[in-house]
């Protein structure tokens, strides 16, 4: 990428406008996920956190994208309490330190995977256990493979990886959680849609369509991701699919004995 240092932070600042916005927007939606297998607040901690990490991305004076994308952690982190609050605002802090220097193709897929490294480290979740992790696996394997192995341009890279989030989302559903809030429910949380896994997804449809709309469409951007979450091998994952209906009814199998979360409850 050519763009200089300023004109990329500058587009820093777009996607977190971008992000900000869709997020109040899907404040109902993500809330009525969390109220299924949480506590109703996922929607309010992802508006709450994003609208004050706009407010200091707004007062900063930050002039490299590095810089500002540490600023949205920080205040991701202050401003959210749960467990979504450390671990998207720690892991973009921590990752940000990857965008020293610039936004590239390269310094982006290390920003991608320092991300999810953070956030398996902090929140100690593996693909299957029914969280953001979920949706972000097969976007960073993705958005990597694209880059490094098929050569793509980073946009169709991440046409792809929006694909592949996507149906990280879906593969959610029929998991029993393992991490965080709703592990308290135990089979009680099949059937339901992962909140972070939805809300990693919304952010990533956002940073597409910033992407797509900077590079004016250049670029078409049609992807079928071919990396699908059901084709990573991971050992500890339970075919969850095998259970039966019958099996859900009682609800009293062995929920409420996990007590593992992702932070604070
Ligand atoms: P809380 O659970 O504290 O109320 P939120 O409702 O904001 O926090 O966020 C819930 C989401 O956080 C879940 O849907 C899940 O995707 C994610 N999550 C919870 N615990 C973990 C964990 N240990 N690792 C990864 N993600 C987690
Ligand atoms: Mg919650």
């Amino acid at each position: 990428m050519t763009q200089d240092l300023e004109s990329q932070t500058a587009a820093v600042q777009t996607a977190l406008e971008a992000v900000t916005n869709r997020l109040a927007e899907e404040k109902t939606y993500l809330t009525d996920l969390d109220s299924a297998i949480g506590d109703a607040d996922h929607g309010a901690n992802m508006n709450r956190g994003f609208q004050a990490a706009l407010e200091k991305a707004e007062e900063s004076d930050a002039e490299e994208p590095a810089e500002l994308v540490k600023t949205i952690g920080v205040a991701l982190v202050s401003a959210v309490g749960g467990a979504s609050g450390p671990l998207y605002g720690g892991s973009i802090m921590s990752a940000s330190q990857t965008l020293e220097g610039g936004i590239s193709a390269e310094t982006s897929v290390a920003f991608a995977e320092a991300y999810l490294e953070t956030v398996e480290s902090r929140g100690k979740a593996s693909l299957g256990d029914k969280t953001m992790v979920d949706a972000l696996t097969p976007a960073v394997h993705t958005y990597k493979k694209s880059i490094e192995v098929d050569e793509l341009a980073p946009l169709e890279a991440l046409g792809k990886a929006v694909d592949a989030a996507r149906r990280g989302v879906e593969f959610t559903t029929p998991l029993r959680a393992k991490k965080g809030r709703a592990s308290y429910l135990g089979w009680r949380s099949v059937g339901h849609q992962d909140p972070g896994a939805t809300s990693t997804l919304f952010i990533l449809e956002e940073l597409l369509a910033v992407a797509t709309e900077a590079l004016n469409g250049e670029v078409e951007v049609d992807a079928e991701s071919d990396v699908h979450p059901e084709d990573i091998d991971v050992e500890s994952l339970e075919t969850e699919a095998d259970i039966e209906p019958e099996d859900l009814k009682t609800g009293e199998t062995d929920g409420g004995t996990e007590s593992e979360g992702g932070g604070e409850h």
